[in-house]
Order: structure tokens, then C-alpha cells, then sequence
């Protein structure tokens, strides 16, 4: 039971669950409830510019404190609610929830971008640009400070789709950006036909920049590649100042990790963004 060995929920329930379905099954019974449980939240990721230092975005990253197991960490809940279709309801309520709280950002007089990890399922849906035309509808956020993270996973199947299907987007005034670059599929080819704005470097790519000589080399030519499409590149997973340097020496454009800041709730947000000194940081 819970009291033994001082293990928490979570991990004895970790430790319990030989068979994997019935984890699953168990997650998936749980995850059905957790939106009207109110379970899920939201955390916010400060992105920083480095050539000024400011606070130009955060991205919204999804939460869920379970009422008995805990905290669930969404690389094991995002798969699952991506197979059983819940993402869809959690996806938009995630969505609403960025919207709304970009909405009181703003109000506190900071005009930052919002970012929102879209869902592959969600994207791939016929009804996807209208459930997103109607939440930003709903909630008079302003479109041009909305960021959408993709993968290259999610675009590339049906190209000649997507491409319709991001201009179309882009007509709702928001902006495009890749998540994860460099980890999905190897063609370069979709970066000149696609209506994109920003490129995120992945973390994987980052952690090894200040030792080994190929990492550095990877992520000089991206940042070198996106300057050259007009595209912005971000860096993600920046944990010290050394890879801090090396970025800005590199001359890309904004930063993202623990080195700044982990994901924060809203009222940490506000206090930062509030206390935010660009010359006092690194
Ligand atoms: P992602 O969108 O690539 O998000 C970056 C992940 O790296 C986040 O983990 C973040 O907390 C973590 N991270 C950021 N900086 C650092 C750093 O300096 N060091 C280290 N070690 N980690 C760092 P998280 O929140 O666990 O999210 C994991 C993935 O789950 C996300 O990857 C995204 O694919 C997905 N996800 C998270 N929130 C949402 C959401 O609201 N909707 C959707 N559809 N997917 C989400
Ligand atoms: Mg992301
Ligand atoms: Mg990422
Ligand atoms: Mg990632």
C-alpha cells in the first residue's frame, strides 16, 4: 500500500503494474475524468531573445496532478489521450486555457506570444481550423501573438494538404513553428514550400553544443539555414551559461530552458515577467 517504503503513489503504481494494458487502461479510465476533475493545468516556458535579453514569449505546456497517483508526466499521458482520441477535447481546452490566459498576460501589460503544442491527431482533423477559429473567436485573443508548435512528423505525410492547411492558418493571422527540428524526417525540402516562421532547435542537439565539436556544427548550420529562409530559430533545453554564450555567439535568435527558468503557473509568470531585469539576468 501507499505507506510502504515511503514510495510515493506514482511510483508504486509504477513498480505494481506488470502488465502494461492494465496500466493503460487504469491512465485512460482516469484521463476520461481529469478535464472535469479539473486536473489539468497549465505551466508557462519563458522564451528570451538574445540580443535583448527580454521576455518575448512563453510556451504553454499542459499539466496533470492525478487526484490518487499524482503527477503524470505528459510524455505518458499525451501518447495515450493522442490513441484514444481524448486528446481532442483536452487539446482544445488547452487551447482555450493559453487563450485566456495570454488575454491576462496582456492586461498586466506584458505583450508577449503565446506557443500551444498542437496535437498530431488534432491537426489531422477536417474540423481542426474551425475549432480553432471558434476558441480564438470566443476569446478575442489576439491571433498575432499566437504561436503554434508543430512536428515535422505531423506535416509531412500529406504535404500537398498541409501546405493548404497552413496557409489557411496563416490566415488567421497566427504564426508557425517547428517543434523538435532536426529529430523528424530528414527532408529539408517542405522548409521553402511551407508558410513557416520560427524553427525550434531540439533539445538533444543543444545539450552537447558546448562539448562535442558535431553538436555545435549542427546547430551553427540550422541557425545558418534559417537565417537564410527568413526564419527565426529558437533554442531549446538551454541549461547553462556556457551554451547560453555559444547561442548568442552563433547569433540565434531566442533561448528557451532551465537556464532561464522552469515552466512556470500563471502567477510565477506574472511575478517574473513583472521583476524581469534584462541586465541583471546572465
Ligand atoms: P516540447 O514541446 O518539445 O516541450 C519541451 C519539453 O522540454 C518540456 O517538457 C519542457 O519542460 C522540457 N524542457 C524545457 N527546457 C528544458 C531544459 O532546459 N532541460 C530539460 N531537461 N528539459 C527542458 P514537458 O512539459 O514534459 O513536455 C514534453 C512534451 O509533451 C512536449 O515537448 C510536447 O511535445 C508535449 N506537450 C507538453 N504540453 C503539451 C500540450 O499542452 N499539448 C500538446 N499537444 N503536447 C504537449
Ligand atoms: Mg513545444
Ligand atoms: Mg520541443
Ligand atoms: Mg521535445
Amino acid at each position: 500500500d501507499a505507506k510502504s517504503g515511503g514510495k510515493n503513489q506514482y511510483e508504486l503504481y509504477h513498480q505494481d503494474m506488470h502488465q502494461n494494458e492494465t496500466k493503460q487502461m487504469i491512465l485512460e479510465t482516469y484521463l476520461r475524468k481529469a478535464l472535469e476533475r479539473n486536473e489539468l493545468y497549465l505551466v508557462y516556458h519563458p522564451i528570451v531573445d538574445t540580443n535583448t535579453m527580454e521576455i518575448v514569449g512563453v510556451e504553454a505546456l499542459v499539466r496533470w496532478k492525478q487526484k490518487t497517483l499524482g503527477n503524470i508526466p505528459p510524455s505518458e499521458f499525451i501518447p495515450l489521450a493522442e490513441e484514444t482520441g481524448l486528446i481532442v477535447p483536452l487539446s482544445e481546452w488547452i487551447i482555450q486555457k493559453a487563450c485566456e490566459d495570454l488575454n491576462s498576460i496582456h492586461l498586466n501589460g506584458s505583450k508577449i506570444r503565446m506557443n500551444i503544442n498542437v496535437s498530431s491527431l488534432h491537426f489531422s482533423q477536417d474540423g481542426f481550423i474551425k475549432s480553432l477559429n471558434e476558441i480564438f473567436q470566443k476569446t478575442n485573443v489576439s491571433t498575432r501573438h499566437i504561436v503554434l508548435e508543430l512536428t515535422e512528423s505531423m506535416i509531412m505525410p500529406n504535404a500537398l494538404e498541409t501546405v493548404d492547411k497552413l496557409v489557411k492558418l496563416k490566415q488567421l493571422g497566427i504564426k508557425l513553428s517547428i517543434d523538435d527540428f532536426g529529430t523528424g524526417y530528414s527532408s529539408l525540402s517542405y522548409l521553402r514550400r511551407f508558410p513557416l516562421d520560427t524553427l525550434k532547435i531540439d533539445q538533444s542537439f543543444i545539450k552537447g553544443i558546448a562539448m562535442y565539436k558535431e553538436d555545435s556544427s549542427i546547430v551553427e548550420a540550422i541557425i545558418m539555414m534559417a537565417n537564410r529562409l527568413n526564419l527565426k530559430v529558437v533554442a531549446e533545453g538551454v541549461e547553462n551559461k556556457k551554451q547560453y554564450e555559444l547561442l548568442k555567439k552563433e547569433k540565434c535568435d531566442y533561448i528557451q530552458g532551465y537556464y532561464i527558468t522552469k515552466p512556470l503557473p500563471k502567477h510565477q509568470l506574472l511575478a517574473l515577467l513583472q521583476n524581469w531585469d534584462e541586465n541583471n539576468l546572465i
